[in-house]
């Protein structure tokens, strides 16, 4: 690159994380900037599932393989962050039953490694698993640690000389005609506002990518979802478990460190800050994840969250029905010049998502400079702090 352009990236979640990698790898001189803590959005709080696809091999084609592509790709690149157990989907009745070879057919069409076997086998992995359910099929989910998800992609991001800005709340766009030519941000910890210019500004906001966009007056269709987890003080499953039917509420059970999590509940919502627990989505939760794992009403709640999905779509979808796939918008389009958007998608596919933006980036700036991102092996969260 002749000139290094400056970019900066608007947040510091699963998506502006791994923006930041991608573009310091391709020799951007990169600014991440973050309202709090890094991953202290919707990422840090997630169900923490490394998708493998299989909730969306039967009704969400594109969302499944995208899945699956980077679940193989991040086992590739990523040292630490993953717990790589494996998932199970069990079926609890007739109808689960019946899905079965939908299922089957669906992961085969999408390119997930999918294993029908004995229950009896998937008793003796999980002993707390129901013992009537009827199947159980084996598919490649993980978990991710989210904070050291983020991490990882930024340390690497640092060491190619992106510069980190947690505590930093982009609170406008500043523009020079039809441009973007920077952003105005408040420093959390002095109090003390300043401007930082930079020749193109990515949003990578998630949910909050509707407000960022409407600083400079353009509309990005996102529509945030919220979803409930409930968090059990004990970790009665070693794998990932999820009931074998199409996505539901209460349906997946994750294993985190030493908890189990039972998620998720999803409906829209118009303030991301402010997202209401309602005890009847909690109550659903553990009605429909004790039919997978009986001793999750047992044990304690630890604790419960809810977060806001950034999943894109017309405002007026049924937000179940909406695809878990991720869209880059160039605002030129909506008339106002470097400014884009990247959305949607899942933290499972933020290096997918990254490799969009970045390629929109790279049109823009008449920079040429392929993706590196699926070989290069990431630096350990620990270089954050050292590099
Ligand atoms: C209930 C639920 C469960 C989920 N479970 C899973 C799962 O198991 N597996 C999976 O892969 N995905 C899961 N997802 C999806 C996943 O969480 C999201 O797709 C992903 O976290 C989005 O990442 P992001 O970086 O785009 O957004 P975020 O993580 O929200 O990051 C955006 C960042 O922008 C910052 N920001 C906002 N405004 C400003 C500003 N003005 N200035 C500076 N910074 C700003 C925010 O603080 C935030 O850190 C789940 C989502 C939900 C809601």
């Amino acid at each position: 690159m002749a000139r290094k352009f400056h970019v900066i990236v608007i947040g510091a979640g699963s998506t502006g994380s791994a923006t930041a990698h991608d573009l310091a790898l391709r020799g951007f001189d990169v600014t991440v900037i973050e309202r709090g803590e890094i991953a202290s959005g919707t990422t840090g709080r997630n169900h923490c599932l490394l998708h493998s696809g299989g909730r969306y091999a039967v009704t969400d084609h594109e969302g499944a393989v995208e899945c699956i592509d980077e679940n193989l790709t991040l086992r590739h690149i990523m040292r630490d962050g993953l717990e790589l157990n494996d998932g199970l989907f069990v079926a609890v009745d007739e109808s689960d039953l019946e899905f079965k070879n939908t299922f089957l057919e669906g992961c085969a069409q999408c390119g997930i490694p999918a294993r029908d076997i004995p229950v009896k086998r998937a008793l003796e992995i999980e002993p707390y698993l129901n013992p009537k359910i009827l199947a159980a099929v084996q598919v490649p989910d993980g978990v991710f640690d989210p904070y050291r998800f983020c991490l990882s992609f930024l340390a690497t991001a640092k060491k190619n000389g992106a510069t980190v800005l947690p505590y930093h709340e982009v609170t406008a766009l500043r523009m020079n005609g039809n441009a973007v030519d920077g952003v105005r941000v408040k420093d959390h910890r002095t109090g003390r506002e300043r401007e930082i210019g930079a020749d193109l500004v990515v949003n990578a906001t998630g949910p909050w990518a509707g407000k960022i966009a409407a600083m400079a007056n353009v509309d990005v269709p996102v529509i945030p979802t919220a979803g409930v987890m409930v968090s059990i003080n004990k970790r009665l499953n070693q794998m990932v478990v999820n009931r074998l039917n199409k996505p539901h509420d209460g349906d997946i059970v994750v294993p985190q460190r030493l908890t189990s999590i039972i998620g998720t509940t999803s409906w829209k919502v118009d303030d991301m800050d402010a997202i209401p627990i309602p005890k009847e989505h909690v109550d659903k939760m553990i009605a429909f994840g004790e039919k997978m794992i009986p001793a999750l009403r047992h044990n304690a709640i630890r604790g419960v969250m809810a977060v806001a999905r950034p999943l894109i779509g017309k405002k007026s979808a049924d937000e179940r029905e909406v695809s878990r796939t991720f869209a880059g918008f160039d605002h030129a389009h909506d008339g106002v010049e470097n400014f884009v958007t990247i959305s949607g998608g899942k933290t499972t596919t933020a290096r997918g998502m990254a490799e969009k933006i970045s390629d929109i980036v790279c049109a823009k700036l008449g920079v040429v400079a392929p993706c590196r991102t699926r070989e290069v092996v990431l630096e350990s969260y620990r270089n954050y702090y050292n590099n």
